[in-house]
């Protein structure tokens, strides 16, 4: 019989060994850590057994196969004994493909607007009447659903961590954003490294298959040549001329249209109610995605104008005095950060800062000298932020708390001016995680803005 481990008990972990069970192999979960209450009383439900707290070699190293959560490391001394024991690592995604049937997938990746994009497309075909579920880094997981329900249609968002651990699967329609510099920590700091997980989204891809991507970006573009593709590709861009036999969209003064196959659909971005050039490139790469999936396009127009930011991220929180707070704690690197100042049509009072991964800020440089009037560190460390901003930005405050931090926005803010969480780090140094410090920001500006 096979025996599936599963390493990590978080939402993916706790899927996968569902999944298993219910296929009727042998199962094990294994987490170094605490498992949460919810998931442990999950994997009571369904009499799978499990470790928390540290990891049980011998039971590990009878496994057949390992479902590895995305958040463990290959480095972790376990996944090296595994390794060197010859037993296959696979993620989630490649574990619950095998089991997906006949139903169709929309995969979704990139180094930001993964989940903004994951998003709009899932309410475009939800909207469609379209049996659909959510899944990957957002929403269920997609073991769960796959092991619980009976759908369609699945539309998935894929870290680079779960493209590491998928070798057959295979995206009916996959979408790639964008590839800038991101969890280098997790590549040996070999940028190409991360790209080469990036590119796995087009595995597997057949004729029948449709591949939407930036045509903007210069790193998927210099990939391009390396590949053979066979699957009908789908560009978006707003700056290089694109075109593709099969379809394309492009931004033009505003509008857009996308076109995939004989469909087609005219966007005025405009009318969009997430706002800046990222949004557009969003809007763009979903409905593409979704014309590909057969969705009408009155439909996508619909659902397009219809779709409001999600939490985090560039999420207008209050405008008190003139003075309009926006929460975008989920900007933890530079190029999202780069297209939140991009949007900015008011005076910026910017706050930045946290665990940095290494960033290299100067492709902010020009915005920030442009439209930020000052600049609030929000730190343990802010040495390297003070040092690149001074002389950049009239204004360089430093902080090490979130209360002290916006104390200093208030006081510097005047009517007409944005106060923009948008940090380019994450989060870790001062708060449990970017929604912990989103909703500990937004709370602040709702009761002494
Ligand atoms: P991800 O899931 O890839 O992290 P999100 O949709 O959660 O992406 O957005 C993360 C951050 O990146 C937010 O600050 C958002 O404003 C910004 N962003 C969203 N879409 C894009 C894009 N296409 N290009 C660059 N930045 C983006």
């Amino acid at each position: 019989m096979k025996n599936i481990v599963v390493l990590g008990g978080g939402i993916s972990g706790y899927g996968s060994a569902i999944l298993a069970k219910k296929k009727g192999f042998g199962v094990f979960l294994s987490d170094a850590g605490k498992i949460a209450d919810r998931f442990r009383s999950k994997l009571d439900e369904w009499e799978v057994p499990y470790e928390e707290g540290g990891h049980t070699e011998e039971r590990i190293l009878a496994a057949t196969e390992v479902v590895k959560s995305p958040g463990i490391p290959d480095t972790a001394p376990i996944v090296r004994r595994i390794r060197e024991a010859g037993i296959p690592v696979i993620s989630e995604m490649e574990f619950a493909g095998r089991y997906m049937g006949r139903a169709k997938c929309i995969c979704i990746t990139g180094s930001n607007g993964k989940t903004t994009t994951t998003s709009i497309i899932y309410k475009i075909l939800r909207d469609a009447g379209y049996n659909v579920a959510l899944g990957g880094n957002i929403g269920e997981s997609f073991a769960y659903s796959v092991a619980t329900g009976s759908y369609d249609w699945y539309v998935l968002e894929l870290s680079s961590f779960q493209l590491d651990g998928m070798y057959r699967f295979r995206a009916h329609i996959g979408v790639l954003m964008n590839i800038t510099p991101d969890h280098l920590d997790r590549y040996d700091h070999c940028f190409q490294n991360y790209v080469d997980a990036k590119m796995r989204i087009t595995q597997n891809m057949t004729s029948r298959d449709w591949f939407v991507y930036s045509g903007d970006d210069e790193v998927i573009w210099q990939q391009l040549p390396k590949y053979d593709f066979r699957m009908r590709q789908l560009p978006f861009a707003a700056r290089n001329a694109v075109a593709s036999g099969a379809g394309d969209a492009f931004l033009c003064d505003g509008v857009f249209t996308a076109t995939a196959g004989k469909a087609s659909v005219e966007i005025d971005t405009s009318k969009l109610q997430i706002k800046g050039l990222h949004n557009a490139y969003n809007a763009m790469a979903a409905a593409l995605a979704a014309l590909a999936a057969g969705v009408a396009p009155a439909q996508i127009r619909r659902s397009l104008y219809d779709f409001a930011p999600v939490e985090h991220r560039l999420e207008p929180v209050l405008e008190k005095d003139g003075v309009l707070w926006i929460n975008d704690s989920k900007a933890t690197n530079v190029d999202s950060v780069y297209y939140a100042l991009e949007s900015m049509t008011r005076p910026v009072v910017w706050i930045a800062g946290g665990t940095d991964k290494g960033n290299d800020y100067e492709p902010l440089k020009a915005f920030a000298r442009e439209k930020v009037h000052t600049l609030v560190c929000m730190g343990v460390d802010n040495a390297k932020l003070v040092r690149e901003f001074t002389g950049v930005v009239p204004e360089v405050v430093s902080t090490a708390s979130l209360d002290d931090a916006l104390k200093a926005c208030k006081a510097a803010a005047r009517a007409g001016d944005a106060v923009l969480l948008s940090p380019a780090c994450a989060s870790f140094d001062l708060f449990k995680n970017y929604e912990n410090r989103g909703e500990l920001f937004k709370e602040w500006v709702r009761n002494n803005a």
